[in-house]
């Protein structure tokens, strides 16, 4: 194993990786990356163009933020607009268009809407304010669930009544699959490095075995990705899916089972709406009926509908690797992303936002 982040970005190394790519690479395959931190340094690093023509890489639904539907940024500023409510939300959040408006413009409007780095604060900001009712908005992937559930047990520990979770939280095996269902051609996955810190490689066995599919797990340093996809043309050469995990400094074959068990407790599966795919069953988490004292939709219930993208936003399909940004006739005139139009701009981890950072266009 490298040891040094240098390694992991030594020039004779990623080009001997490359041909190494080059000389097994025989049949026409797409490599589907769903991890925003991987498309992102994809762009970066210009890998899609170090490729043999054999092979396409696709970016997938793996920028939580870009996933969140616009009826959940609809309830949640409709929540923000109640008496009494403070919204808590980790930042990348604040920018993310809804049908009609944004947090940031609803808190610039005067709304009482807070970023927060942990879910603890939000939870010592329930404390502090014993009058208030404080919802902490719940997104992203296996990473970002634990956290969420820490804060739920934490504020059953204190016995706090003021405190609601809004869950956005989502799977990521049920999304691959669902992919794969609806007919995007996907021979093989890179497979989410942080996603896999937590919940383990085990996750996408399932995937392999009823798809037949390679799904090879990477750290995020050109030279692991570039070994990555080499790991996964040779399974493909060699007709012999499995899951293999490239960034082994980072993941193993169970995950961190403390922060699973964490999640276990508090949490069960659910139909959960994603930006772009629309409902997957089982794909999305909600908090076990022991824990509805702190679920934001059952004491405050609030009908909001699902609405379409954007006039023109492609939003949905670049999720599912069907369009490129470039094929959106928005792209860099009115959607930039000091003023996104699409969820796919906003985020840093977005692909829209990576072609255009990197210039790839
Ligand atoms: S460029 Fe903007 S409008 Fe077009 S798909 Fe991307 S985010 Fe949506």
């Amino acid at each position: 194993m490298l040891k040094y982040l240098d390694e992991y970005r030594d020039k004779d190394l990623a080009q001997n990786l490359v041909a190494q790519i080059n000389y097994a690479s025989k049949k026409s395959i797409r490599i589907m990356e769903v991890c925003g931190g991987h498309t992102m340094a994809i762009r970066k690093y210009g890998i899609q163009n170090l490729l043999p023509p054999t092979i396409k890489l696709l970016s997938g639904p793996g920028c939580p933020v870009c996933v969140t539907s616009r009826s959940f940024i609809d309830k949640a500023i409709a929540y923000s607009a109640m008496p009494d409510i403070i919204i808590t939300t980790y930042g990348d959040l604040m920018r993310v268009p809804g049908t009609s408006s944004s947090l940031l413009k609803e808190k610039a409007r005067g709304a009482d809407v807070r970023i927060v780095v942990s879910t603890l604060d939000a939870v010592k900001i329930a404390k502090e304010n014993p009058e208030k009712t404080v919802i902490f908005l719940g997104i992203g992937f296996e990473t970002t669930t634990p956290p969420t559930a820490i804060a739920v047990l934490e504020a059953s520990k204190i016995k706090l009544k003021n405190f609601l979770i809004l869950s956005a939280h989502k799977l990521m095996p049920p999304a691959m699959a669902a992919l794969i269902d609806e007919g995007t051609l996907i021979d093989a996955y890179i497979g989410p490095g942080h996603v896999s810190t937590i919940a383990g490689s085990k996750i996408y066995k399932p995937l392999v075995n009823q798809y037949d599919i390679s799904v090879v797990i990477s750290g995020f340093e050109p030279v692991d990705i570039l070994q990555s996809i080499w790991m996964l043309v040779k399974q493909i050469e060699s007709g012999i899916p499995s899951v293999e995990i490239q960034y082994s400094r980072a993941v193993s074959q169970e995950g961190n089972l403390k922060a699973q068990n964490l999640v276990n407790d508090v949490f069960e599966p659910c139909t959960a709406f994603w930006r772009g795919l629309g409902a997957i069953p089982k794909s999305g988490l909600k908090l076990k009926p022991e824990y509805n004292s702190f679920e934001a939709e059952s004491l405050l219930p609030l009908e909001i509908a699902e609405k379409p993208e954007p006039k023109g936003c492609l939003c949905g399909q670049i999720l599912k690797g069907q369009k490129i940004p470039t094929d959106c006739k928005l792209f860099g005139k009115t959607c930039t992303p000091e003023k996104p139009v699409g969820a796919c701009m906003v985020s840093d981890e977005g692909t829209c936002a990576a072609y255009f950072k990197y210039n790839d266009y």
